[in-house]
C-alpha cells in the first residue's frame, strides 16, 4: 500500500514536496488554499506547474486536494449551495493546475431536510460542478461520521451517489476514523475483512480513489470527528495491521490526517505503519 500524509502548504507548495521527499512518502494530501475561509487567493500558475512536476518526480502518486470545510453541497440554503459548487469547482481548476488527481470532498449537512433531498442536491451539485471546472480531476466523495444531518456517513449513501453520478469523473475517499465513528466495526481483522466486503459490494473496492488512515480516541457510532496518532486510539494495530495484509488493497494508496502536536509526529505515525508493513512481509 502506498502511505503519506496531508502535509501543510504554510511553508510553500514545493516545502510540502520537499517534505514528502524527506519522509519517504508515495502520495500526498494538501489544502490548496485556506481551508476555512470563502476567499481563495489566485494560484500561481508557474509555480503550480512545478508543484506538479517535483510531485510527479518525487513519485507521489495520487496527490488529493482536500476541499475547505465550508464547502456544503446538500445545504438547503440557496445561495450557500451556489456558493459551494462554485468553491468546488474551483478547487477542482486549482487541482488540475496543480497536476493533482483529484479534490477530496465531504457531501455537506443536509439540515431538517430528508435524506433523499440531501442525496438528489449533493449529486446535482457534484455534476454542476465537475461541468464547470471541466475534466482534468476527478471528485472524491469521502465518508463522514454521519449523524444529525451529516451526509455521507454509510457507505450505501456513497454507493447511491456514485450511482446517480454514472459516467462522470467521481470517486470515494474512505477514513478509517469517520467509517468507526459512523459505526461501522474496523478493530480486528475479522471486522476488517467485512467492511472491506461490504465496500466492494456497494462501492467497488475500483472506485475508492484515496483511504484516510486516522484512528480516533472515540467509541465506534458516537458520530465524533476527531483523529488521533495510530495507535493511540480505538483503532490500533488491529485495524491497522487488518487493511495493510488485505490483499484487495495491496496497490491502494492511503494518506494519514493524524495531529501534528510536535516535529517528530508524522514520522512516529508513519513508523507504526511502516512497522506493521514489515511484520506482514516476514509473515
Ligand atoms: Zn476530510
Ligand atoms: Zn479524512
Amino acid at each position: 500500500m502506498r502511505l503519506g500524509f496531508h502535509l501543510p502548504i504554510a511553508g510553500g507548495l514545493l516545502q510540502a514536496v520537499a517534505v514528502a521527499r524527506s519522509l519517504g512518502l508515495e502520495c500526498l494530501q494538501i489544502f490548496a488554499g485556506n481551508p476555512r475561509s470563502w476567499s481563495q487567493r489566485p494560484l500561481d500558475e508557474a509555480l503550480a506547474r512545478e508543484f506538479g512536476r517535483q510531485a510527479g518526480q518525487a513519485g507521489l502518486h495520487p496527490v488529493s486536494v482536500h476541499a475547505p470545510y465550508l464547502i456544503n453541497l446538500a445545504s438547503p440554503q440557496e445561495d450557500l449551495w451556489q456558493r459551494s459548487v462554485a468553491g468546488l469547482a474551483g478547487q477542482l481548476r486549482r487541482a488540475k493546475a496543480l497536476g493533482a488527481q483529484a479534490v477530496v470532498v465531504h457531501p455537506g449537512s443536509r439540515g431538517d431536510r430528508s435524506l433523499a433531498w440531501g442525496l438528489e442536491r449533493v449529486a446535482v451539485g457534484v455534476a454542476q460542478a465537475l461541468e464547470q471546472a471541466g475534466p482534468g480531476a476527478a471528485c472524491w466523495l469521502e465518508n463522514t461520521a454521519g449523524g444529525g444531518g451529516q451526509m455521507g456517513g454509510t457507505l450505501s449513501q456513497l454507493a447511491w451517489l456514485l450511482g446517480r453520478l454514472r459516467g462522470q469523473d467521481v470517486g470515494v475517499c474512505l477514513d478509517t476514523a469517520h467509517a468507526y465513528a459512523a459505526g461501522y466495526r474496523l478493530e480486528n481483522q475479522a471486522a476488517v475483512g467485512r467492511f472491506l466486503d461490504r465496500v466492494q459490494a456497494l462501492v467497488g473496492l475500483e472506485r475508492v480513489g484515496l483511504w484516510h488512515f486516522n484512528d480516533t480516541p472515540h467509541v465506534r457510532g458516537g458520530h465524533r470527528d476527531q483523529h488521533t496518532h495510530l495507535g493511540r486510539g480505538r483503532l490500533g494495530r488491529g485495524a491497522f495491521g487488518a487493511l495493510l495484509a488485505d490483499g484487495r488493497l495491496a496497490r491502494a494508496a492511503a494518506v494519514m490526517e493524524t495531529p501534528k502536536d510536535s516535529r517528530w509526529s508524522d514520522r512516529r505515525n508513519l513508523a507504526f505503519l511502516r512497522r506493521l508493513q514489515r511484520q506482514i512481509c516476514n509473515g
